[in-house]
């Protein structure tokens, strides 16, 4: 499985890690968002032991659209590159509502 593999317009960080995205069949973005958390939960957990150069970091907030205080993720797929850290990707979805307030993942930016 390499880059190349991955379907045009899929998540590529998603597949590598995962190896499918909320774009293949069968997925939905809610499952890629609770993939990208226990992956992040399991590299925390093994310190800088985990190899790898994807690093997720997943922040609740209130959502615009439904208002519920904490079921707005608001991800961020960076990748770690000979040059530095660069963002490789990211989404904003509600499992509330499941809204993907788009305005929003910019506004932390
Ligand atoms: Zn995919
Ligand atoms: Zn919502």
């Amino acid at each position: 499985m390499t880059a190349t593999d991955v379907p045009l317009g899929h998540s590529i960080p998603a597949h590598r890690v995962h190896g499918w995205c909320s774009h293949c069949p069968q997925r939905s973005l809610a499952e890629e968002v609770a993939a990208w958390q226990i992956d992040a939960e399991e590299r925390h957990m093994e310190e800088e032991g985990g190899e790898g150069p994807f690093a997720v970091a997943v922040d609740w907030q209130k959502c615009p659209d439904c208002g519920d205080p904490h079921s707005l993720s608001v991800v961020q797929v960076t990748v770690r590159t000979t040059t530095g850290i660069k963002r490789a990707g990211g989404w904003v979805f509600c499992l509330n509502c499941e809204s993907v307030p788009q305005e929003a993942a910019h506004a932390g930016s």
